[in-house]
């Protein structure tokens, strides 16, 4: 999950980053609309923390422009602006949340976790496979597995999307720090990865490779 914060008060922004990035989320921050505007044409992000009031303009002014580039991606404004007019304007613009400053950053999670529907905390169990993302664990049948790091986001970020092809693309916007600095054979690295640790140690087969397409997790507990 990518998230980018669009906002220029530091000590907010930098308490959003490190406070996201403990409960699992990749962020980005831009401090004024200019940054936010070539960061949203360069990655893809699941949502996007908007301030209103920028050095260079109105926060609301781009939620067109990210909703364009994708519908996808959920917008939150975050604003000190306490008039019901402005929160309307916020949403007319196309915003999917307002929250007014200051915050309870608890709540903010919440509401982010509502948006994206996701819990960052779940167990993933099918059959007789676990997998725990808090703990970077994987159990079968009582027997645990090692495998950590990126091979092991990815497969939990598969896993979480059963049945769903995800791209190349999509898993390095969601798992790598800098996604446009990497090449996309970190990818295949991270499944052969999965395939020798834990496929062919446990005589599994979790990710089946979709050509031209991506991946997708293929395990079920029928088999
Ligand atoms: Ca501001």
């Amino acid at each position: 999950m990518r998230i980018l914060i669009v906002e220029d008060e530091v000590t907010l922004n930098n308490t959003l980053a490190e406070g996201l990035k403990e409960f699992g989320y990749q962020s980005d921050v831009a401090e004024n609309l200019s940054d936010a505007k070539y960061l949203i044409d360069i990655r893809n992000y699941d949502l996007v923390l908007l301030d209103w009031m920028l050095p260079d303009g109105n926060g609301i002014d781009i939620i067109k422009d990210i909703k364009k580039k994708s519908q996808k991606t959920a917008v939150i404004v975050l604003s000190a602006r306490d008039d019901k007019e402005s929160e309307i304007a916020a949403l007319k613009a196309g915003a999917d949340d307002y929250i007014r400053k200051p915050f309870d950053f608890e709540v903010l999670l919440m509401r982010i976790e509502a948006k994206l529907r996701f819990g960052a905390s779940n167990i993933i169990q099918i059959g007789d496979l676990i997998i725990n993302p808090e703990e970077e664990k994987i159990i079968y049948k009582g027997e645990s597995v090692e495998l950590k790091g990126k091979p092991f986001e990815v497969l939990t970020h598969l896993a979480m999307r059963r049945d769903q092809i995800v791209s190349k693309e999509q898993l390095l916007d969601a798992i790598w720090e800098e996604p446009e600095l990497v090449t996309p054979n970190v990818i295949e690295v991270a499944i052969n990865q999965i395939r020798q640790k834990m496929d062919k140690a446990l005589g599994i087969t979790t990710v089946e490779t979709v050509r031209r397409r991506g991946y997708r997790f293929c395990f079920s507990d029928e088999a």
